[in-house]
């Protein structure tokens, strides 16, 4: 199928677009984190049934799973689907996060969620340029081993999303009241100093900056 005539579409547009032409084989994958209210709020209002993929990875805020019941709730999503690590994963990376922070992604993030997402054909995230490092230059649709993955806020600055989480009185999560502005495990988050990129308290002292779901070829194949 050509995505031509996607290119020029973004946020709410985007999502009905994708959720029009991928009926069936569509999924959202969330965080539930600092800024996810603003997609979901969108994927809610196209269909609050497309099937919203959390990952708990056994190592997240409490706050982050309050959040989600919360904006599950006041959203109308109806197809929030769970996935954690299987059992011998998360013993294999128990503490990981202390001596080898890629392999514990690796067991905790990328794997449950590549078992999750197979057989669908395109993925719907989060991302935005305005986070930068690896998404400076991210576009709202890529083509990744056969898979679509749209970024409906790609082009959406922090200025849109504030906006947004006004206009729709969205809940905000918890933790943004201290100071988190990207939200993932805790013991690889911190809160960010003033003048900060939103997720310069993600793995910080470390060179990582990206968990590996978003760059892993995740998504059909079955
Ligand atoms: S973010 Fe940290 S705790 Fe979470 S899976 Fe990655 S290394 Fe482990």
């Amino acid at each position: 199928m050509s995505l031509s005539h996607l290119a020029k579409l973004s946020g709410k547009e985007l999502i009905a677009a994708i959720a029009r032409d991928y009926a069936g084989r569509v999924a959202v994958t969330s965080s539930f984190g600092a800024e996810s209210a603003v997609l979901l709020d969108l994927v809610a209002q196209v269909d609050p049934s497309l099937p919203v993929i959390f990952l708990d990875t056994d190592e997240l805020f409490d706050e982050t799973v309050q959040y989600r019941a919360v904006l599950e709730a006041k959203l109308g999503l109806t197809n929030v689907i769970v996935v954690r690590p299987t059992d011998e994963d998360r013993k294999d990376a128990e503490e990981l996060w202390r001596t080898d922070i890629d392999r514990c992604c690796e067991l905790r993030k990328v794997r449950p969620l590549a078992k999750a997402v197979a057989g669908f054909e395109a993925l719907i995230d989060g991302r935005k340029r305005a986070h930068g490092a690896e998404r400076d230059a991210l576009g709202t649709i890529q083509l990744s081993g056969g898979v679509v993955k749209v970024s409906p806020l790609a082009n959406w600055d922090g200025d849109q999303i504030e906006a947004h989480f006004v206009a729709r009185d969205l809940p905000r999560h918890p933790l943004v009241a201290q100071g988190y502005r990207s939200i993932g495990c805790w013991p690889c988050t911190r809160p960010t100093k003033p003048g900060e990129s939103p997720r310069a308290g993600r793995w910080a002292g470390s060179a990582k900056t990206e968990c590996g779901i978003h760059t892993a070829p995740l998504g059909a194949k079955d």
